[in-house]
């Protein structure tokens, strides 16, 4: 998984590629200092957000909604459907197989998550030459990705990012299209499980399976994102989504983005694996059930993770964790949660099952992103409709949680989601879309 401008992948919790984003790399450099001197701005930045909303002026907050929000809903941006929207482009030769793979794997997803527009992935092949890549050339262009500019497949594969994003139009205007992009080399999804999982090329030759289980997963996480991203609307999902104004977006912290995608990715293979004709013959309890490329709701990597933050052994999950961790504004932001002087140990992830145990899944998934848009805090203010803590006693419960009980201690009721059909626990169609 790499990370995003737009929407953010990785840093999960046994994501095995650290992946940074190549484009954000530089930006990450942030000193500890100004990490601080952020931290202390926070609460100060968000008092003054409000009274700024009303006050729009050229170059100023943005002030959400109006014609920008008009011409999403009447694209049904955020409107969840069973048609099958996602749009497979390929270099000329793709693999039929994957080709199915893909539509079966997504189409599975729809009836669970919902279809949205907007969701283009695109797979190139770096190995062959310009002319057999010219499909995927133009759809770039056409997508107005990286203004149009790709002329050739190392171009293309330069700007490799998944997910990324793009807009045909204006954005926060009335032309504004967003889009999300997937863009990846053939050889990614051909050795995915390679690359972000510990199988040979050897054993994944012999038992494709599990390639196909990791990519399915892969696929599940990034359609998440972008249904994240479609209900945060004309406002954007994060920080990326405006750095100059970045709490007139809705400010969706990367513990949140990450935690809801990789816990949704899990349930739903679980639940749904027999949808995908390629897993037949295949068990869940000797087969798909044992690989993974993520997970925040382990039980063993949540005992981890507390046995070092209270003073034990620092291994496994909590190879990276002392008693000094604490969460903070400083996990709001990928740029600085991920900063070369951030605190590495993981746990901040574990506040979206903490969430989970304190609302329910259905929360965590669905109620928050239909409710962040009209919030004037967004995410946050999401946060208090639902658990009544504002931000920094979210933070202090959070971290008193870690560090309560005894380190043997199993995660409590909720933490991981329930077996069985999501529309018992969670539906992700009973969400409020504005065209409806
Ligand atoms: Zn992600």
């Amino acid at each position: 998984m790499l990370c995003a401008v737009i929407i953010a992948c990785g840093g999960d919790l046994t994501n095995n590629q650290p992946s940074p984003d190549q484009s954000q790399s530089s930006e990450q450099k942030q000193s500890s200092e100004q990490k601080q001197s952020s931290e202390q701005k926070q609460s100060s930045d968000k008092r003054q957000s409000i009274s700024d909303r009303n006050q729009k002026q050229d170059g100023g907050p943005y002030q959400w909604g109006g014609s920008a929000l008009d011409k999403l809903i009447s694209i049904d941006f955020n409107a969840p459907s069973k048609e099958f929207k996602q749009q497979l482009i390929t270099h000329k030769g793709f693999p039929e197989e994957h080709r199915q793979f893909f539509n079966e794997v997504h189409a599975s997803i729809n009836q669970v998550v919902g279809s949205y527009p907007n969701y283009f992935y695109i797979v190139y092949d770096k190995e062959r030459s310009n002319e057999e890549n010219e499909p995927i050339i133009q759809k770039l262009k056409d997508l107005n990705f990286k203004g149009g500019r790709l002329r050739t497949v190392a171009d293309v594969h330069e700007e490799r990012n998944c997910l990324t994003g793009s807009n045909t139009g204006q954005s926060r205007t009335a032309s504004t299209n967003p889009i999300s992009i997937c863009l990846e080399d053939l050889k990614e999804l051909t050795w995915y499980g390679h690359q972000y999982g510990d199988s040979s090329l050897e054993e994944l030759q012999n038992e494709p399976w599990k390639n196909l289980t990791r990519l399915a997963l892969h696929y599940a996480h990034e359609y998440f994102h972008h249904y994240q991203r479609a209900h945060s609307l004309d406002r954007g999902l994060d920080y990326q989504g405006d750095r100059d104004n970045p709490r007139t977006t809705v400010y969706a912290p990367p513990w949140w983005t990450e935690g809801a995608a990789v816990a949704f990715q899990n349930a739903w293979l679980r639940q749904h694996w027999q949808d995908i004709s390629f897993f037949d013959g295949q068990t869940w309890e000797d087969g798909l059930g044992n690989i993974s490329i993520a997970s925040v709701t382990n039980p063993w990597a949540y005992k981890e993770i507390r046995q070092a933050i209270m003073g034990g052994p620092s291994e496994g999950r909590g190879r990276d964790c002392t008693p000094d961790f604490t969460m903070g504004p400083w996990t709001e932001r990928y740029d600085t949660e991920r900063a070369p002087d951030a605190d590495k140990c993981p746990a901040f992830m574990m506040a979206a099952p903490y969430l989970a145990t304190l609302t329910s899944w259905q929360t965590v998934w669905i109620d928050i992103p239909r409710d962040f848009y009209d919030l004037e805090l967004g995410f946050w203010g999401a946060i208090e409709k639902y658990t009544g803590m504002d931000t920094q006693t979210f933070y202090d419960n959070f971290n008193a949680f870690l560090r309560a009980g005894d380190p043997e201690d199993e995660p409590p009721a909720g933490w991981q989601p329930q077996p069985g059909p999501f529309a018992d626990y969670a539906d992700f169609f009973s969400i409020a879309s504005r065209s409806n």
